[in-house]
């Protein structure tokens, strides 16, 4: 049965999954705080589409290195406690999750959803044409000049038929330019694909806007009501709570 779907957020997310719904039968609102669709982080991403590098954050170890980043004036990582249970619960589940058999599981987890995103763009670009957003499969290699470092990512190939460790010379021979670039090796993975992330959040909204099924409100804010997050919260801009059921595609960051 068709439904009515509230999408919070126009990144290549939201566009993304607006398009998999629309494509599904589904009629869909989307609703953008700015004036144009894909204008933040998907705006100027890396284009990397990493299918098989899927190692979760929480693992062995990761506790400690956190309190080492939280001492650095240059942090990766930002944490301001508050006296607020859902946040002490989260880092409890987090810190719980950090052995090395629960991140393996999750980069399990992660990489059949890998699969899934890749088989599914493809078959966005062949059954639907959906092209013209610089799309290659040109792989990728990730290169080590530390052995400690080099060991550490050669014991998390997640994918070993399509994941190839590589010598430091076998990458030379795949790019003469690392011949003096003193590494130790690398992990190379030729499935991997680039795209222009910003050229296809404008390809979605363009199939999007043609298909009829789909309402972009722009330079409105979706808001949460529930308690239990996004999901079910009605959205205000003219939306009565009958609008549908609403899904928050607003993240900031993703598995790159
Ligand atoms: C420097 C950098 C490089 C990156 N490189 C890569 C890469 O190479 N490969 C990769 O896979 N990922 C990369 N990422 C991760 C990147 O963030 C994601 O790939 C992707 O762009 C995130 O898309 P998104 O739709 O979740 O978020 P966004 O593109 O940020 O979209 C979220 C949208 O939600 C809107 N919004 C937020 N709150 C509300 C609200 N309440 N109401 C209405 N609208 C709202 C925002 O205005 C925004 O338009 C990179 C990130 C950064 C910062």
């Amino acid at each position: 049965m068709a439904k009515r779907v509230c999408i919070i957020g126009g990144g290549v997310i939201g566009l993304a999954s607006a398009y998999a719904l629309v494509r599904a039968g589904h009629e869909v609102t989307v609703i953008e705080a700015r004036d144009t669709l894909g204008s933040e982080t998907s705006f100027a991403n890396g284009g990397q589409l990493s299918y098989r590098y899927v190692a979760p954050l929480a693992d062995a170890g990761v506790p400690l290195q956190a309190i080492g980043w939280l001492l650095r004036g240059d942090s990766p990582l930002t944490l301001r406690p508050r006296l607020d249970p859902q946040q002490w619960r989260w880092m409890a589940a987090f810190i719980g999750a950090c052995r090395g058999s629960v991140n393996k599981r999750n980069a399990a987890h992660l990489l059949r959803l890998a699969s899934l995103s890749q088989t599914t763009l493809e078959q966005w670009r062949e059954a639907d044409r959906l092209d013209g957003f610089d799309w290659r499969r040109n792989g990728k290699l990730v290169t080590f000049r530390s052995a400690g470092t080099f060991e550490h990512a050669r014991s998390k190939v997640t994918d070993t038929l399509q994941q190839q460790v590589l010598s430091a010379a076998d990458c030379a021979r795949l790019d003469p330019a690392l011949a003096s670039g003193g590494f130790v090796g690398g992990i190379y993975t030729p499935s991997e694909e680039v795209a222009d992330c910003h050229a296809f959040c404008r390809r979605l909204a363009a199939r999007l806007e043609a298909s009829g099924r789909c309402t972009f409100l722009l330079g409105k804010k979706g808001h949460r009501h529930s308690p239990r997050g996004w999901r079910g919260a009605g959205c205000r801009n003219g939306f009565g709570r009958d609008a549908g059921r609403a899904a928050g595609a607003g993240g900031r960051a993703s598995q790159c």
